[in-house]
């Protein structure tokens, strides 16, 4: 049987695209394609979005054996240094979902009463319009039927997860990272929930659309617009990689622009805490264009620096309107990015390609950035001189973006791709704002095929994954 990973029952369906991989790939990292085509025209959406050809596959399934597998879930399941306030597990759906993720009977003394958390199911939020897709499901926009506050839902199909047991352990960084991280330049996470068959990120909007689509309008950004985004990344990368945290991921659709024009990062999909004790880690992830070279090497060892790498890609592509490697397959991206010496076109003033060739240096020990020093370096490039990287820091909101998004308020959709905004959403959403369409069924019991993950128990595999933010706490409402 056919396995449709996250479309809703009643949803419009998308013939499949040309060239593509089945939905459902050995290693859900290289789901998420490269920003432009091979040859660097820019591709919509949805070509984006599906643009993997069956050339990764093979690649990846080299790359990737099973040992591999095991030992990453094994390490992100018991070694996550991300400690996060798991608030308690309760089940959202309707009776019928079970009782999965229920907190276990206490024995012995009762504990003291835990401070009081709000318990958010799906049917808290009116589904508005579906506003993106990725490799793990699809994002909405809702309304917290309440507050009328409008958020970003994340949906992710555990059926889906779960036939990929590397996948958990990237849902629960996901879910961990966001919730451990606050930065303004990084997306927030209000509350994670599950039912029986699905998970839930509840997010902030965000709701000035992706950069690609920015950089896709102007074709090429002027060097102080570059500047800016460039910056701002700057940022958000150190602060995470200051918690140990690799994004892994750069790329302009997982950059967002907030409504007043600044970046926001999202989708923490690949990112990884559990680095190794000497400080690397070795999965092998990412998106062709912008990958590191260490990260297609065959023994794949790699630490921090992988981030300003793709830096290096995303700044080359803001200022020349394609990425520096590129070719017909990704092997033959990969081949480039490993031997290729980058071309630069005579436009770029030499303080941007002398940043470029830095952060683009395939060793990664001689790139800047690296090292405990590393972010100092970026920061006091030239390139970077007009920034003042302190007041950038405490008072983003002091400095006017480049590009100021058209948003009209906060249910505004218009600027994201009208593939997906402008999708019908399953009667069953729109008649009860509940994306849950099979409440009563597993989704594992809904496959005849047998998922490789199936030995993992489904009741209790993203146990720690519901959350509620102290923002929200704190603020008393929803
Ligand atoms: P992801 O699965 O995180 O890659 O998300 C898929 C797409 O949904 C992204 O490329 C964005 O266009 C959109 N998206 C994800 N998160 C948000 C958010 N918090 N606010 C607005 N749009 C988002």
């Amino acid at each position: 049987m056919m396995f449709d990973m996250d479309l809703e029952e009643g949803a419009p369906q998308r013939p499949p695209p040309a060239v593509q991989v089945p939905i459902v790939l050995p290693a859900l990292a290289l789901s998420r394609p490269s920003s432009r085509l091979a040859d660097g025209r820019s591709a919509s959406p949805m070509q984006r979005k599906h643009s993997v050809t069956a050339g990764v596959v093979s690649m990846l399934e080299r790359q990737l054996d099973d040992t591999h597998i095991d030992s990453d879930y094994e390490d992100m399941a018991g070694s996550v240094r991300v400690e996060v306030p798991i608030v308690e597990e309760y089940v959202n759906d309707s009776a019928a979902d079970g009782a999965q993720g229920a907190a276990p009977a206490a024995s012995g003394p009762a504990p003291p009463e835990p401070a009081r958390r709000p318990r958010v199911t799906v049917d808290d939020f009116d589904v508005l319009r579906l506003i993106g897709k990725g490799g793990y499901g699809k994002v909405y926009l809702v309304q917290h039927k309440e507050t009328r506050r409008h958020y970003a839902m994340k949906v992710l199909r555990k059926a889906s997860i779960l036939l990929q047991r590397r996948q958990i352990a990237f849902t629960m960084t996901e879910r961990s990272i966001l919730s451990e991280v606050q930065h303004p330049f990084i997306v927030k996470l209000f509350y994670a929930f599950q039912s029986n068959s699905k998970l839930y990120l509840i997010m902030e909007y965000v709701a000035g659309g992706e950069l690609f689509t920015h950089m896709a309008n102007e074709r090429i950004f002027s060097e102080d617009q570059a500047t800016f985004y460039a910056a701002e990344l700057v940022l958000a990368i150190a602060h995470l990689h200051r918690l140990g945290i690799v994004f892994r991921d750069i790329k302009p659709e997982n950059c967002l622009l907030s409504r007043t024009g600044h970046l926001v990062l999202t989708d923490f999909g690949l990112s990884k805490t559990a680095l190794g004790e000497d400080g690397r880690t070795n999965t092998f992830c990412g998106t062709p264009a912008y990958m590191a070279p260490e990260i297609l090497e065959s023994s794949g060892s790699y630490d921090l620096s992988v981030d300003w790498w793709s830096l290096g890609v995303l700044i080359y592509e803001m200022l020349t309107g394609a990425v520096p490697f590129k070719g017909k397959a990704p092997q033959q991206i990969a081949k480039n990015i490993a031997k290729m010496k980058v071309p630069y076109p005579n436009y770029l003033t030499p303080d941007a390609k002398d940043l470029i060739i830095r952060l683009l240096r395939k060793v990664p020990a001689k790139r800047i950035g690296y090292g405990p020093a590393g972010v100092a370096n970026i920061k006091k490039h030239r390139f970077f001189r007009r920034i003042d990287w302190a007041r950038l820091e405490a008072d983003y909101e002091c400095f006017t973006p480049p590009i100021v998004p058209s948003v009209s308020g906060d249910a505004d959709v218009s600027n994201f791709a009208a593939e997906f905004t402008g999708q019908q959403l399953p009667p069953s959403v729109a008649a009860n704002g509940s994306l849950d369409v099979l409440p009563a069924l597993d989704a594992l019991d809904a496959l005849d095929v047998p998922a490789p993950g199936a030995e993992i128990d489904p009741a209790t595999a993203f146990h720690g994954f519901s959350f509620v933010a102290n923002s929200v706490i704190m603020d008393g409402s929803n």
